[in-house]
């Protein structure tokens, strides 16, 4: 047999077993029992005999038993080993130095274990075990076949070292924790990641050392995670993973040193039968690149590939969120939806590239048009959006919108050719006219074919008249009529005083709609709607009412006797019962018809004067009291403010804004002061927004000022504490 010996003895069983090595050595009476229960032995059993030359040197050993299965060991011998010597069977047994070893049992009695691997073809066998003791002049061979136990640790082995092999080359991190989250292996690619190596941290740090404690805390109050502090945060890392399943998140690694890289990190509960965790495993690898590319995707995604603006989905968020803050601070937001005139003649006249060359002139001219923090976005083809933000006035808007036509103005030379590119510009601007972010898009962009149609190169502001008969005008008529019934229309008092006393000395009563869906919408988006389908009536009767009531519980409760102001649409004076509608709003709401004004426009004047002149005379007659409105603003002459026995005149927005700076729009307010103190006319200017035009206005000896400088128009219930605040108005006046 060709057994190749091993040094390595393992501890003999019989070994210091005294009674049954002397039944071995001697033989005679035990001879029979070994042989019956060799025989059936699951290993190979042999007994061979010392044979030995003239000076009593063994030449070889002679087999004088062998059991069943040892002879199955050993093809060739026709299960018959007895008789033959171990170097027939074997002769390379002498090369091997075996024969030595076996050798040296007989002589000197000690015995040999080990185990060998076996190349001979003829043996069953490719691993074997062997004990071989001294029995008599000769030896006692137990050979057992060891060759599938050899075989399955061998594939333990490889197994090993192919995971070993798979731990330290792959391209990820591999960290390992015990169930405490003390690191207990790391990969290579860890090593790298984390900047640290594993003889720092093996055994010796938690993996926690490489999170940020405070993007622990967060996840743990986001998750509504109960922590063991004695964790550090181990148990935020690991609590999914201990419910089951793979925990996959982004985490900041901090790397020794500091740096902070984000990182997808992957983490499974490592969990014995009984359900215990023994320990966790976590997957991690960079995402910088990964978010960086990600970064650059969603950018060509959202944004045009020509100019590089942004386009329609991130400008829709950007109104949104502008819109949210507007709401906050009382600010204004305006779209301007810009579209080139004759776009399409250039790209046929001169071909796209010369197209493109506009548009990206166009985009950077835009740019430099509105502040860094605006937004220019391209919706496709020739036309653009511009979100303004942080405006205070309507007057703002239209500056800028001066200001967008200016920059577009001077020529474009594109490809040697010189041209004159204009736009038109419809505007839409938050919360006057929507407030939401698909209709102020979708407003603006009817403001901008009003424009086209008015004959281009210019802006228009959006009027709800330019939705003509488009789904969203019958949609807004249907929502108003049903306001009106539903109670989703209120009133807001705007404080007007006294310049000479700096008192406050009335309100106008402003409506606005509570729309269910677009929020609180202003009387420019609505009024001209309710009077084009008749709408005016209901609602101005409404107002009416509404007005006096309120109006007299607010002189209540302030103690002061206020001049109440509502608004009356010309329509409402082709009204037959108009002034019984107003006796019976003052009837019931017991305000005195003095107290009572009514704002009209020079227009009310020229149309339908005689009935409209017998109405006024009747409302006179009850005590209350007639405003002209807007005044400047119409074809109104002087002689009708006598005949119709005006009470106040309210001077335009628009002349006292110029006023403090236009010496014409001052001289206009001047003489409109003095002519109206010539007929005992009060003169009460609009819109006084700031420090300067309320001086101003002071020193022409105006009566009275309205404006958001003294303050905005607010709801009933706020009114009372807004008049108290006007007390600083009073302190300014008599400064
Ligand atoms: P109006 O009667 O000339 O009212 C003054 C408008 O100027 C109000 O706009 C008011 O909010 C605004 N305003 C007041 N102070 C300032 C200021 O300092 N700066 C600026 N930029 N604006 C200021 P509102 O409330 O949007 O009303 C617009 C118009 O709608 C009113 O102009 C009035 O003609 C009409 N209106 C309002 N309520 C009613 C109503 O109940 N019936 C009728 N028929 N028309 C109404
Ligand atoms: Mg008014
Ligand atoms: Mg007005």
């Amino acid at each position: 047999m060709g057994l190749a010996a091993t040094s390595s003895l393992l501890l003999f069983p019989w070994h210091g077993n005294q009674r049954r090595r002397q039944a071995l050595e001697h033989p005679a009476q035990e001879r029979l029992r070994i042989l019956a229960s060799a025989e059936t032995s699951l290993d190979a059993f042999l007994l061979l005999d010392a044979q030995r030359d003239e000076s009593g040197a063994i030449t070889d050993l002679r087999v004088s038993f062998s059991n069943r299965h040892a002879a199955g060991l050993l093809d060739g011998f026709d299960g018959e080993l007895t008789g033959h010597t171990l170097l027939d069977v074997g002769p390379q047994i002498l090369a091997s130095g075996f024969f030595d070893q076996l050798c040296r049992v007989v002589n000197t009695g000690e015995p040999l274990l080990g185990e060998a691997e076996v190349r001979d073809p003829r043996v069953q066998a490719t691993w074997l075990r062997y004990q071989v003791v001294r029995l008599g002049d000769g030896l006692a061979m137990t050979l057992g076949n060891i060759s599938e136990m050899k075989a399955s640790e061998q594939r333990y082995k490889e197994l090993g070292e192919f995971t070993e092999s798979i731990f330290e080359s792959a391209p990820f991190s591999i960290f390992a924790t015990d169930p405490d989250g003390m690191i207990t292996a790391m990969n290579r690619a860890a090593e790298e990641l984390c900047g640290y190596n594993r003889t720092d941290l093996v055994g010796k740090a938690p993996l926690t050392l490489l999170h940020d404690r405070k993007e622990l805390a967060v996840r743990a109050r986001e998750q509504k995670l109960r922590t063991d502090p004695s964790l550090e945060g181990f148990d935020v890392l690991t609590a999914k993973a201990m419910q089951g399943g793979l925990d996959e998140q982004e985490w900041t690694l901090l790397r020794a040193g500091g740096m902070r890289v984000p990182i997808h990190l992957a983490v499974r509960a490592l969990k014995r039968e009984s359900g215990d965790v023994t320990g966790f495993v976590g997957i991690a690898f960079d995402v910088t690149e990964h978010r960086a590319m990600m970064e650059y995707v969603t950018h060509l995604a959202t944004h045009d590939q020509l100019t590089g603006l942004v386009g329609r989905a991130v400008l829709q968020d950007r109104i949104r969120q502008a819109v949210e803050r507007a709401r906050r601070y009382g600010t204004k937001v305006a779209l301007f939806v810009l579209d080139l005139d004759h776009f399409k003649r250039i790209n046929d006249s001169l071909g796209h590239w010369a197209g493109d060359q506009v548009l990206l002139e166009t985009a950077a001219r835009l740019r430099l048009a509105v502040r860094s923090s605006d937004t220019v976005a391209r919706m496709g083809g020739d036309e653009f959006v511009l979100m303004l933000e942080d405006l205070t006035n309507l007057h703002d808007v239209e500056h800028c919108a001066h200001n967008v036509m200016k920059r577009l103005a001077p020529e474009m030379s594109i490809d040697q050719h010189q041209m004159h590119v204009t736009a038109s510009i419809g505007v839409c601007v938050y919360p006057d006219i929507g407030s939401d972010v698909q209709h102020l898009l979708k407003w603006a962009d009817a403001a901008m074919y009003s424009a086209k149609e008015n004959g281009r190169n210019q802006f228009q502001m959006f009027r709800s008249e330019m939705l003509k008969n488009s789904e969203d005008r019958l949609a807004l008529e249907r929502g108003l009529r049903h306001a009106i019934d539903n109670d989703e229309l209120v009133l807001h008092y705007q404080p007007h005083v006294s310049l000479s006393t700096g008192a406050v000395i009335g309100m106008e009563a402003l409506v606005r709609w509570m729309h269910p869906e677009l929020g609180l919408l202003m009387p420019v988006h609505f009024i001209a709607l309710a009077e084009e389908t008749g709408l005016i009536l209901p609602l101005g009767e409404w107002a009416v009412q509404r007005a006096c009531r309120e109006g007299k519980q607010l002189c209540d409760e302030l103690g002061l006797d206020l001049t109440l102001s509502v608004n009356l649409s010309p329509q409402q004076f082709q009204q037959k019962d108009l002034t019984e509608t107003i006796e019976r709003a003052i009837r019931e709401s017991g305000l005195p018809p003095q107290r009572l004004e009514v704002e009209i426009t020079e227009n009310t004047l020229m149309v339908n004067s005689a009935a409209t002149l017998e109405k006024l005379q009747r409302l006179r007659e009850l005590g209350v009291r007639i405003a002209i409105d807007d005044f400047g603003t119409g074809f109104c002459n002087f002689k009708y403010l006598l005949d119709y026995q005006v009470d106040r005149l309210k001077i335009d927005q628009q002349f006292v804004r110029q006023a403090a700076i236009d010496p014409n729009a001052a001289a206009v307010v001047r003489s409109i002061i003095a002519m109206s103190h010539g007929l005992n006319i009060r003169v009460v200017a609009e819109g006084v927004e700031t420090e300067e035009q309320f001086r101003f206005l002071v020193r022409k000896r105006c009566d009275e000022a309205q404006g958001y400088f003294i303050s905005r128009p607010i709801p009933a219930g706020d009114f009372a504490a807004a008049v108290r605040a006007c007390g600083a108005v009073a302190a300014l006046r008599s400064a």
